[in-house]
């Protein structure tokens, strides 16, 4: 739906404009445990905030840690308590060696990161390597009448029967998905329930032109007369004591904002006070219109993957502000747009005359919270009621700051030295890796998607099930091709076309060998970006092949695939979009479906081993999350905030301990 997640194990390249050379540099990922990498996240840029501004993005930030046990409560009933008892013993007890107690931490380590007993992502519930008679050892000293959250049996059989809560998300098919999943969403009703109970508010909602998303910051349970009634989430209702909490943070925000960030807030407390969504709809309204705040935040019940029917949402939190630098480089883009479509090297028939260039907007998070935190988006793409995206339009924008950290924990992870044979090639991508990532992804969304028409009488819809692998293969080849013009290092986007062979090598790699990894061994390509990237590294090697542009080097039993000739790709690429920009345009089905059958799908089996086999011994861990930074007002005799400082923490444990601490303001049953 509304989020873009990176896939961070491909993440290999860093770029060196952030680094800062006085300082010796500290560690990016701050801890592995399973299949988890931490990773602490820099917030460039908040030194030059406004003392004002620093002071809002501090109570929004505030404000963002404050509702962390309400998604323990939604993940999990007794995720809270769970928690609790965890912290309790892991910071009581003297045995604190030995495999035990390593898996006991491991495990709560992995509660934290989850949100809960489910994992973050598969939704799978964890099994503890350490053993019941430790555990309940540990319970017979550290917990007592003073302390217990929840009863000790219960406990016990939550973490260690299989069967029990086995999954916090069930769709499988011929299940009753409300009662097979464990989170806690629904109470005491199942699907038909569920389904009757909504049905009913959306018949009376009939035909509103606004209609209401029922059912979003809500428990449904049965009363004591045995009838479906929802327990809302606001101020007097269910998770009033952190929602309290949250609107006391929103309210000083409130006060240090601009005149358009004070008319939303106070719409974010009316619904927060009352439960009335309602006022959610009126504040996405105002919000998603703020286009020229510096500073912008999240925070609400925002999105429904959690629920199995896809309506209650997660609360969840993010707080941000605009990347300067790289927005004027998408305004730049936008700015030549005419440009580039009239130097596109396709039938000039199959140009656009009038080409309106998007600037996408990027930013720099500042704090993570809730449903965000510790894993987290690269992208925002809110709000997500359709009729607000259709009457209002849409806030899109990219996180520049975490797909940097994921860049840097990357780096040394052994991938570039695996799979990248030549030293200057690895050079140029460390070098320009991060540069010609953003640079591509700029060109692909902001001009490639909205070039070149159709020819008369094309519909547009005659490329069928091959549109969207031929579409993102448009698009790709439109920013490939214009990575390595010269007019990019005169409009100030790249100081050297090594920027473009950076990303050449590391496309084509990608295209023909290293995304494979992604495969199970066996099957083809289905998904459309993995298949245009096949579709494109594989036309230009064959096409290429007479004059070695591109060749698969054997080196001690591996195989390499490297670029020889950047110049001459480049022209392949140029090439091959206007063949596909013709296709598009004539809509041709099957030259598109041959293109498609003939380069993307097939995977040659003992390559593509090799490369599962190399990518498997790497050990990269699959999932990154972050630590968050830390912010400390200053303030004047007068008890003003003057100033804020921004400090970054390394260590995930004691986060975790300081949020549990602090941040946590829900008693254990809700
Ligand atoms: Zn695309």
């Amino acid at each position: 739906m509304n989020k873009i997640f990176g896939l961070t194990a491909m993440g290999i390249f860093a770029v060196s404009t952030m680094a800062t050379a006085q300082e010796p540099e500290q560690p990016w990922v701050v801890d592995r445990f399973d299949d988890i990498k931490v990773i602490r996240y820099e917030v460039p840029g908040f030194e030059n905030l406004s003392a004002k501004e620093k002071e809002y993005v501090y109570y929004l930030s505030e404000a963002a840690k404050c509702g962390r046990d309400i998604l323990f409560d939604q993940n999990f009933k007794y995720g809270i308590a769970v928690r609790r008892t965890l912290e309790t013993i892991y910071t009581s007890t003297t045995e604190r060696e030995g495999q035990e107690f390593e898996a006991f931490e491991k495990y709560l380590k992995k509660v934290w990161f989850a949100n809960g007993i489910h994992h973050h992502y598969s939704n799978d519930k964890f099994t503890p390597e350490f053993s019941e008679e430790w555990f309940r050892a540990q319970l017979g000293k550290y917990i007592n009448d003073t302390n217990r959250e929840i009863d000790d049996e219960l406990l016990c059989k939550i973490l260690f029967d299989k069967e029990l809560y086995a999954s916090r998300l069930n769709q499988k098919a011929g299940v009753d998905v409300i009662t097979a999943s464990a989170n806690n969403y629904y109470e005491g009703v199942n699907q038909e329930e569920v389904e009757a109970f909504y049905a009913a508010m959306a018949a009376a909602d009939e035909g509103n032109p606004e209609p209401i998303s029922y059912g979003l910051n809500s428990k449904l349970v049965k009363n004591d007369k045995g009838e479906v009634v929802e327990r809302v989430w606001h101020i007097g209702g269910m998770y009033s004591p952190a929602i309290e909490k949250i609107v006391y943070w929103l309210e000083k925000a409130q006060k240090v904002a601009n005149p358009v960030q004070r008319k939303y807030i106070k719409e974010l407390i009316k619904y927060y006070r009352t439960g009335d969504l309602k006022y959610f709809d009126s504040y996405n309204i105002l919000w998603v219109k703020d286009t020229e705040s510096h500073v912008d935040f999240v925070n609400g019940f925002i999105e429904s993957y959690g629920d199995p029917l896809g309506r209650k949402a997660s609360w969840e939190s993010v707080v941000n502000f605009r990347d300067v630098e790289a927005c004027k480089r998408t305004e730049i883009i936008s700015k030549y747009a005419q440009w580039f479509e009239d130097n596109a090297p396709i039938n000039p028939a199959y140009r656009k005359e009038e080409v309106k260039g998007v600037s996408a907007k990027v930013i720099t998070v500042a704090m993570l919270g809730g449903d965000c935190f510790p894993a987290t988006a690269i992208g925002i793409n809110l709000p997500n009621a359709d009729w607000i995206r259709k009457e209002h339009g849409s806030k899109s924008v990219t996180i520049d700051n975490i797909t940097y950290a994921y860049d840097k924990a990357a780096q040394g992870n052994g991938f570039a030295e695996e799979f990248v044979l030549r030293a200057e090639d690895r050079e140029r991508m460390a070098k320009y890796g991060k540069l010609s990532d953003d640079l591509h992804t700029d060109l692909h969304e902001c001009l490639g998607h909205g070039s070149g028409q159709l020819a008369p009488g094309t519909k547009g819809d005659e490329l069928r099930t091959y549109s969207s692998t031929l579409e993102e293969a448009r698009a790709d080849l439109f920013a490939l091709y214009y990575l390595g013009d010269e007019k990019l290092i005169e409009i100030g986007l790249i100081p050297t076309l090594d920027v473009a062979w950076a990303q050449y090598s590391k496309y084509i790699m990608n295209g023909m060998q290293t995304q494979l990894s992604r495969i199970e061994l066996g099957k083809d390509v289905e998904e459309s970006h993995m298949r245009n990237r096949k579709l494109i590294a594989e036309w230009c090697y064959e096409k290429g092949k007479a004059e070695n542009v591109i060749e698969i080097v054997e080196k001690d039993g591996k195989h390499y695939v490297v670029v020889n000739d950047f110049v001459r790709l480049r022209e392949l690429f140029g090439e091959l979009l206007c063949e596909v920009q013709r296709i598009k345009s004539e809509g041709d089905y099957e030259a598109g479906k041959a293109l498609v059958e003939d380069y993307a799908v097939k995977v040659e089996p003992t390559f593509h081993a090799e490369v599962i086999a190399r990518n498997k011994a790497l050990n990269i861990e699959p999932y990154g999350g972050f630590v968050n930074p830390e912010y400390t007002p200053v303030y004047d005799k007068k008890g003003r905030i003057i100033d804020v400082k921004i400090s970054y923490p390394a260590n995930y444990v004691q986060q975790h301990l300081d949020y549990g601490k602090n941040y946590s303001f829900l008693p254990s049953l809700n």
